[in-house]
């Protein structure tokens, strides 16, 4: 605990952070603390208890940052972002060499708060929590929570009229560099301070990069499987803003995030997405057309005398990205579907595609099937299993089926579930909240006592997330 936090980010491009200290909270209290991930990163999780450990849970601590970024939100390029309730604690050494960022979210307002009050809501500080613990486990690469405090008072409501409990949250992440750090570094500084933070992006995620190009290249492969993964665990992200797009390729900001029940391609829960323009199904084009705006940023400094020849090299590197990411879908997908790893790429997504129009045909549940499939009886799923016989016929002969323990979940942040564990984290019982954390940890060895939290969803078509975030 004792050593403390470095700030490699901030010396390397100080125009990209203003330093900035968290209000001091009145009566924080930790409400959850990720004790494997506290040891993971060199904590004794009764050293971040102690009076010195809450100090740093609640950015009472030197050296700490608010970072600058701008970001493409809902298509609109937006200037001016930035952590308008975060500060960057600093980065943490683990034990094992590897550097993560320590990142305080709900800190009160800061220079780039804009209009909103820098305060944090608990339920949403868990359900970020909730999240990454259950994407880790799968074995995506995900930001966690470290832990999450009250703060001790009482802030405005999101929605309604009820004040709700003032929560922070701490969390790790292999860093913060986003997409939209960049845009901002393009927008407003000197191409010069772009190359630094090129530099600085390729030394701590991608060291093998070639240059700017190679950058590109590395974010583009990093994005491909991620979001390969996220579709084929049901995951919808909700706001895949610019901003929300990590260069370390992390998952990060679960706010208005949710899981599929049913298998539907445009399923939406966002209220603020009217557009479904993050709708499940168009998960892969939106990390394209995420990536297009960071290659944008990149152009001028993959060759400064051509631009041209600069946007047909960031282009041609940009077209591989559909290849990276069927390659990763589909080596996924053969796992879950138990199929030999040897079978060629469009043999397995076409048999896909026919079984994800089953399920949305026929309203199954995308995560019960894949682990009723593991257990042999998908077929009560289907309310006319001979279409479902057929291609299982099929998939047999291709010598799947017999899937591998820990590939298909059987736990999962249900979006009824929940949300029914922050609410009644809310009103002051984190009983469930911590029941789900531990289940949704352990997704995949059946409990009896966790049979409450087995699917299928009830959440269907009409469940919606809001930006209360
Ligand atoms: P998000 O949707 O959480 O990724 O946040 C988008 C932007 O809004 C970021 O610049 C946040 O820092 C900022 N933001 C979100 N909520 C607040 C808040 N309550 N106070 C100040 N800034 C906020
Ligand atoms: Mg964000």
């Amino acid at each position: 605990m004792q050593t403390p936090l470095e700030q490699t980010y901030a010396a390397a491009v100080p125009e990209l952070s203003v330093p900035w200290t968290a209000d001091q909270p009145p009566r924080p209290e930790i409400v959850w603390l990720n004790e494997p991930l506290a040891r993971e990163l060199g904590y004794e999780p009764e050293q971040l208890r102690g009076p010195e450990g809450i100090a740093l849970l609640t950015g009472q601590i030197a050296g700490t940052v608010a970072q600058a970024y701008a970001g493409h939100q809902f298509g609109t390029a937006n200037p001016q972002l930035g952590d308008g309730r975060a500060v960057l604690l600093g980065e943490r050494l683990a034990p094992d060499g590897s550097r993560h960022d320590l990142h305080l979210k709900g800190g009160g307002r800061t220079p780039f708060a804009r209009g909103g009050d820098g305060k944090a809501p608990l339920g949403p500080m868990l359900r970020e929590a909730v999240i990454g613990e259950w994407l880790h486990a799968l074995g995506t690469p995900t930001t966690r929570a470290l832990a999450v405090l009250t703060t001790g008072e009482q802030i405005a409501p999101r929605r309604g009229v009820t004040p709700e409990p003032g929560a922070l949250l701490v969390r790790a992440a292999a860093s913060h560099l986003r997409v939209g750090t960049f845009e901002y570094a393009a927008w407003h500084l000197d191409p010069e301070v772009r190359e630094r933070l090129v530099e600085h992006t390729i030394a701590r995620h991608h060291p093998g990069a070639d240059g700017p190009l190679g950058l590109l290249e590395a974010v583009a492969r990093s994005q491909a499987e991620l979001i390969a993964q996220w579709m084929l665990s049901g995951f919808v992200h909700g706001v895949m803003n610019t901003d929300n797009m990590t260069l370390s390729g992390q998952g990060i900001d679960y706010g208005p995030c949710a899981v599929l029940d049913e298998h539907r391609r445009g399923a939406v829960f966002s209220s603020i997405d009217r557009g479904a323009r993050y709708a499940y199904g168009n998960q892969p084009g939106i990390a394209l057309w995420n990536l297009s705006r960071f290659a944008e940023t990149l152009v001028p400094l993959i060759d400064p005398e051509d631009p041209n020849g600069a946007v047909e090299q960031a282009t041609a590197v940009l077209e591989q990205f559909e290849g990276w990411y069927l390659a990763a879908h589909s080596r996924g997908l053969a796992r879950k579907l138990g199929l030999p790893e040897t079978l060629a790429a469009d043999e397995v997504e076409a048999l896909g595609e026919e079984l994800f129009a089953l399920l949305e045909a026929q309203h199954v549940d995308h995560t019960g099937f894949f682990r009723a499939l593991e257990e042999g009886e998908a077929e009560r799923l289907f309310e006319e299993p001979a279409p479902f016989e057929e291609w299982q016929r099929r998939l047999r002969a291709l010598g799947g089926g017999q899937v591998a323990e820990g590939v298909n979940p059987l736990y999962m942040p249900r979006n009824v579930t929940l949300e029914r564990a922050l609410q009644a984290a809310h009103l002051g019982d984190m009983g469930p909240a911590r029941e789900l954390l531990e289940a949704v940890s352990a997704p995949f060895l059946r409990r009896a006592e966790w049979e409450h939290l087995e699917g299928p969803g009830d959440g269907g078509e009409d469940f919606m997330t809001f930006c209360g975030t």
